[in-house]
């Protein structure tokens, strides 16, 4: 179906931080498939794990036990804990649209009848179902698909007061907020708005929901963005990087909230399979080994430096290796484009702005090419 423009290249191949069109050109992906493939593409222990597990067991549905998921639940329990078991657990899904459903429906469960309103941000993105499009604070996206399901507000980004005045009625049961709003441009959380946010859930008993689809799992140079700015959320949403490419979501809560959904309340036929956690087991266990958050936030060092001094580039804004550059004249789109013809994968995150989301073993010499040809599409 017409979802998406033209495709503007068609890739047969990937290694690494590198692309292969089928044409056989080479590109340098800095996009990763939008957050992705943090481990770069075709990464061999994703792809052995992923063989062993297909001559293993694929598939049992969740009506019976299997021993990859519980890993990888554990797993991340601890990351999310810094280290220490945090003491949640997992629901297992196939997207980060549906960790966010996964967490909308255990917000209303948890809260009760009568208390069923989420708020979230302007220039928030939550994903494309019909809650989590109503969660997305881009009223333009709503307007085809009127009525949404009831019970989300919106409030400004990084405004405390107004989370304060929109968290004050009795219908309220969560606020969902991003660490840093990727596909609203790159516009990262303060640390004071995030710690204001969780006073104000723990005055008023509302949870609060992290949604780190696009920023868990090391890209902001922590293991997730809230570890930026010192809070412990009680629902935490991920999906995108935990299978580099194999489709995987999960939605973590702590412990008594998890609680509060019963057999039957939700559900899923491939979420949490051996195949999918498979992946993501071995996506961990690489990114542990390898620190990659350490590794983001170094080399976003480097890539944020290398892209401020182009003339042309007005500003860089993000975190670890989530970046987008602000052009001073340029089209982005324009750009975007003219990079891609000169082998460099990134993509135009608003109409002055190119986001920069590249794998998180990256090395220098690749963000410093990365960083010319960007300087050479900007310099024509
Ligand atoms: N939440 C955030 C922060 C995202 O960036 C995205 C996708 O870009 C989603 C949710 C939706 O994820 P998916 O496309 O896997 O449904």
């Amino acid at each position: 179906m017409p979802t998406y423009p033209e495709p503007p290249v068609t890739f047969v191949r990937g290694e690494g931080s590198r692309l292969y069109d089928d044409s056989g050109k080479e590109y340098l992906d800095f996009l990763s498939g939008l957050a992705v493939t943090s481990l770069g593409h075709s990464h061999p222990a994703v792809a052995d794990a992923l063989c062993e597990q297909a001559k293993t067991l694929l598939h049992v549905s969740n009506l019976y036990g299997t021993t990859v998921g519980p890993e990888v639940a554990t797993t991340l329990d601890r990351l999310i804990g810094d280290g220490q078991p945090a003491g949640g657990r997992v629901f297992f899904c196939n997207s980060g649209a549906e960790a966010n459903e996964c967490a909308l429906k255990l917000a209303r469960r948890w809260a009760g009848p009568g208390r069923h309103v989420v708020i979230s941000a302007y220039g928030s993105f939550h994903g494309r179902t019909l809650a989590t499009l109503h969660a997305t604070g881009q009223p333009e996206k709503h307007e085809p698909f009127q009525p949404l399901p009831e019970g989300f507000r919106h409030v400004a980004w990084n405004d405390a007061d107004a989370m304060d005045r929109a968290t004050s009625g009795e219908e309220v049961a969560a606020v969902l907020l991003e660490p840093v709003q990727g596909e609203g441009g790159v516009n990262p959380a303060t640390g004071e708005y995030f710690a204001a946010v969780r006073r104000l859930c723990d005055e008023r008993g509302l949870l609060m929901i992290v949604d780190e689809v696009q920023t868990g799992l090391g890209r902001t140079g922590r293991w997730f963005g809230f570890q930026h700015f010192g809070v412990q959320p009680d629902v935490v949403t991920m999906a995108k990087a935990l299978g580099n490419g194999v489709p995987i979501g999960a939605c973590w809560a702590v412990g008594d909230v998890a609680s509060a959904f019963r057999p039957g309340d939700h559900a899923t036929t491939f979420g949490g399979q051996p195949l999918a956690t498979a992946a993501a087991r071995a996506v961990l266990a690489v990114m542990q080994k390898e620190r990659v958050p350490e590794r983001a936030a170094a080399a976003g060092a480097r890539l944020g430096a290398g892209l401020e001094a182009i003339p042309g580039v007005a500003g860089v804004r993000g975190l670890g290796l989530l970046l987008a550059a602000r052009l001073e004249d340029a089209d982005a789109r324009t750009a975007a484009s003219a990079a891609l013809d000169a082998g460099l994968v990134v993509n135009p995150i608003s109409p002055t702005a190119l986001r920069f989301a590249p794998s998180l073993l990256v090395t220098d010499d690749e963000i410093d090419e990365a960083v010319a040809i960007v300087a050479k599409v900007l310099s024509v």
